[in-house]
């Protein structure tokens, strides 16, 4: 679960690492407020969970605290979009923050390199733009430095990464202690990605970190109930994010085949069969085992808020999950819900056949394989 800048840079405050002074708000006046406080001399930041936010014009920086305000006011409520994000986020509150004199940036990064299964520290003196541009660019500008699991780093380790990634000298050892306390961050956050980018160096010499990005491991939220709270509102799609509410493992995904299965391996296999068939699936639906007809309903209703959606597959391996009850479910959501699209049905396993029956009178197409299943959903999709 990503934070928004504000929480990350609160995270690595705790652990010694500067950052710029600041508040959040979504109020103009109070805008106006915190930016006198620091004598008008501020940057505004829209709190959006998006890549390419600055050229999407949500950082602006200002000499006057009353146009920060009016800033504010603009922004609130606005939809900003980046390439990297096209549908957009819509701005709720922005981060008014001392603003910082920069005469350098560089990027750093720390996150889980799982081919080596052991953290990595990402160093750059490039900093500013985009981690990928300046790996697709420049690769030799990238030092990584990996923590040993047991030992985790020593201080000349850092130094000498430090060094090859050429930071002034002025900087280095304002860097190694950066490095330390964001590994420390990442470790005790259960983070599985912290970066700053820009680190910025002020003219006068000190190394700050003016922007700051933590995702936790949603896995590991649970020990961390400051975040806990903010999980729905923080989701970035507003589909996973009612998934979320109702409990149910959902991931949407560019297609627009709808995909709802029981058991991820089973899911998975739906993917890339239809994948195989020509289809382009929407989404990862897992009902979970033991799916009653009701959140069988409820799982159905979830892959319809999809507006793209043009058919939908259901592949069940009756075990735990009967297929009786999984009928049942998707009647229920046919009946109640106005289903305009094809619908397909593979139901094997218990409960397979009294499933198949409850379907039969119903516009629902069955299939007996799951291959066929997603040739037939793929055909009357495209139809
Ligand atoms: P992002 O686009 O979401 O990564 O937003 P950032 O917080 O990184 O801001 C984008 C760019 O705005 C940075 O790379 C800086 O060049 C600039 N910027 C952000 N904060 C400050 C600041 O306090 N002072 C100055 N001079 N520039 C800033
Ligand atoms: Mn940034």
């Amino acid at each position: 679960m990503k934070l928004h800048e504000y929480q990350s840079k609160d995270l690595l405050a705790k652990y010694g690492v500067p950052v710029p002074g600041g508040r959040v708000t979504s109020d103009p006046a109070e805008a106006t407020k915190i930016a006198e406080e620091f004598g008008g001399k501020v940057v505004v930041k829209a709190q959006v969970l998006m890549g390419g936010r600055g050229k999407a014009g949500g950082v602006k920086l200002f000499s006057s605290a009353a146009e920060a305000g009016a800033f504010t006011k603009e922004l609130i409520g606005k939809r900003l979009v980046s390439i990297q994000n096209p549908t957009g986020m819509v701005v709720e509150q922005v981060l008014v923050a001392e603003q910082i004199d920069i005469a350098e940036e560089y990027y750093l990064s720390v996150l889980l390199d799982r081919a080596v299964q052991k953290l990595v520290v990402m160093i750059s003196k490039e900093g500013g733009m985009e981690i990928e541009e300046v790996a697709a660019t420049k690769p030799e500008a990238i030092v990584r430095l990996h923590v040993d699991n047991a030992w985790g780093l020593a201080d000349f380790e850092i130094r000498d990464a430090v060094q090859r990634a050429h930071i002034p000298a002025k900087a280095q050892r304002q860097m190694v202690t950066m490095i330390k306390g964001l590994v420390q961050a990442y470790i005790a956050s259960d983070a599985d990605l912290v970066e700053i980018n820009p680190v910025a160096l002020t003219p006068e010499g000190k190394l700050i970190a003016a922007d700051a990005k933590v995702s936790i491991d949603e896995n590991a939220l649970y020990r961390h109930g400051e975040y806990e709270e903010t999980k729905d509102a923080s989701a970035e799609d507003p589909i996973e994010a009612e998934a979320a509410r109702r409990g149910i493992a959902y991931v949407r995904l560019p297609g627009d085949i709808g995909i709802i299965g029981n058991g991820a391996g089973l899911v998975m296999c739906s993917l890339d069969e239809v994948s195989k068939a020509g289809g382009k699936p929407a989404n990862f639906l897992d009902v979970g085992g033991g799916a009653q007809a009701d959140r069988v309903k409820a799982c159905v209703e979830l892959v319809l808020m999809d507006p793209g959606i043009k058919g939908l597959l259901i592949n069940i391996f009756g075990g735990i999950t009967r297929g009786d009850q999984v009928a049942m479910g998707i009647l229920q959501a046919l009946n109640e819900l106005d289903v305009k699209i094809p619908v397909v049905a593979r139901i094997e396993g218990t409960g397979a056949a009294e499933g198949l029956e409850l379907l039969k009178p119903t516009s629902i197409i069955g299939a007996a394989t799951m291959q066929e299943a997603a040739e037939k959903v793929v055909a009357a999709a495209y139809a």
